[in-house]
């Protein structure tokens, strides 16, 4: 059985559906105005894993949104001269292909919020008819003096806060709380929808309440985004629901924890802000990445370093050589009923790992022991091709949770041959746009290029 920390409750609870066989599941995705890092990437990660972790017992529907209008996606496209929706189109295509890289499972519907102002519109509309918001220039606020138990996802007591005062922007701390922005007025040079309610568009934590409630229904089962959306995106996706609905919203609330970089926090300034783009185009395979993040308890600080990346990457060799052995060892015959035992109970240990509020950290300690016996039974001479099949078939099931081993071949000296005379070719027309892409992209396979005087070399890392 499943327990999960559920942030609303403060504590583990057991998991169970509100439908028996079916979790219905709801994450933040991105704001598309720039390329996901690496930070971003942890929570997305968790979540795959999560889900794939809840499909082994439950049919999973998953719900992401993309966020493609706020103020940030308003300001750079007009900076850039663009339409909002070209270029918001251009980073979800972005993150959609990451996602893919990172071997991120697809959501079932991934609601865009620019296609569903009628939805947040009817939202607001039922809020204002219940007489949970008041209107100031314009824009539509929600009122949360009226709401009793706001703040009990963040545990804060906003009881003697002034009312009356209001925020316009979406994001802002405990220590700002004020009356939140529903639907944002119109304002000169800035995109806007015309509506029932008014011409505007809307702010960013009504489009999640609207899209999740839509597809999911008004009460569903878990409710993910990073630590950082507890306070006050998913404070406010609560009070909008509930007080539209007046029934709970979410059961579970899940969210991991804040990942950092060589023990820093990090920012462009400091020169440690990594997208997944830039990782790769350093060399770093996407398994290994993926590795890492999956590696430390979702609920712990991730320390992202180049040590731990080094570590990740032996680690995945490891597995991968281990793979390749025992399929070079497997056979059909039956496996001896000892070694059969003791698969079983890795399994089982490795289940009880995952069910302690997915204890990654631990499941891969079992894993990594499984394998280190199973080694030395072999060099004793003690293992059969039967046992060699089902040791096979427990790191499956690893994998079909975690997703980090390797399942293309490696790129063929010939194809890298073939990308090496391209590269050349751009480079004779002067397309070093096209050379440095076709460069990192070999790089990101593993492959490293050096150009010499008699042409280029290449080596693999890895
Ligand atoms: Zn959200």
């Amino acid at each position: 059985m499943l327990k999960l920390f559920n942030t609303l409750s403060g504590i583990r609870e057991e998991f169970r559906p509100i439908e028996e066989g079916v979790v219905r599941l709801y994450t933040c995705g991105p704001t598309v105005y720039d390329y996901a890092h690496i930070g971003n990437f942890r929570t997305f990660v968790f979540q795959d894993m999560l889900k794939r972790y809840l499909r082994r017992s439950y049919r999973v529907i998953h719900v992401m949104n993309i966020t493609d209008v706020d103020d940030r996606t308003i300001q750079n496209s007009r900076a850039q001269g663009m339409t909002l929706k070209e270029y918001t189109e251009k980073y979800t295509e972005a993150f959609l292909s990451d996602c893919k890289t990172l071997r991120i499972e697809p959501a079932d519907v991934t609601p865009r919020a620019t296609e569903h102002i009628p939805e947040m519109v009817a939202l607001i509309q039922r809020l204002d008819e219940k007489g949970y918001t008041y209107r100031k220039d314009g824009s539509i606020y929600f009122s949360i003096a009226s709401c009793p138990d706001y703040g009990k996802l963040s545990k804060t007591d906003f009881k003697g806060m002034q009312s009356g005062a209001r925020v316009d922007t979406d994001k802002y701390d405990k220590d700002n709380a004020r009356d939140f922005v529903l639907w944002k007025g119109k304002k000169e040079n800035e995109d806007f929808w015309d509506t029932e309610i008014g011409p505007g568009r809307p702010g960013w934590h009504i489009e999640c309440s609207a899209m999740s409630m839509k597809y999911l229904g008004e009460t569903f089962d878990i409710h993910g985004g990073g630590i950082d959306l507890v306070f006050p995106h998913h404070e406010n996706e609560i009070a909008q629901s509930e007080c539209a609905t007046g029934r709970p919203f979410v059961r579970y609330w899940v969210h991991p924890e804040f990942l950092i970089v060589e023990g820093e926090k990090m920012s462009k300034s400091l020169g440690n802000f990594f997208t997944l783009r830039d990782l790769l185009a350093q060399g770093h395979a996407p398994e290994t990445i993926r590795y890492l993040l999956l590696s430390v308890h979702y609920r712990k600080q991730l320390n992202f370093t180049a040590d731990g990346l080094q570590q990740a990457q032996s680690s995945l060799q490891r597995l991968a050589d281990f793979v390749l052995q025992m399929k070079e060892k497997s056979g059909k015959e039956e496996p001896d009923p000892g070694f059969s035992a003791e698969v079983q109970k890795a399994k089982q240990k490795f289940a009880e790992a995952m069910d302690d509020d997915l204890n990654t950290s631990a499941a891969l300690g079992i894993v990594f022991d499984f394998v280190r016996a199973t080694y030395q039974k072999n060099e004793q001479g003690l293992l059969t091709g039967g046992d060699a099949r089902i040791a096979l078939e427990f790191i499956n099931e690893f994998d079909a949770v975690f997703g980090v081993l390797r399942t293309q071949p490696e790129l063929l000296d010939e194809d890298i041959l073939k990308q090496i005379e391209a590269r050349n070719e751009a480079r004779r027309r002067r397309d070093f746009a096209e050379s440095d892409r076709i460069r990192k992209w070999l790089l990101s396979q593993g492959i490293q290029l050096e150009d010499t005087r008699e042409g280029t070399r290449w080596k693999r890392t890895r």
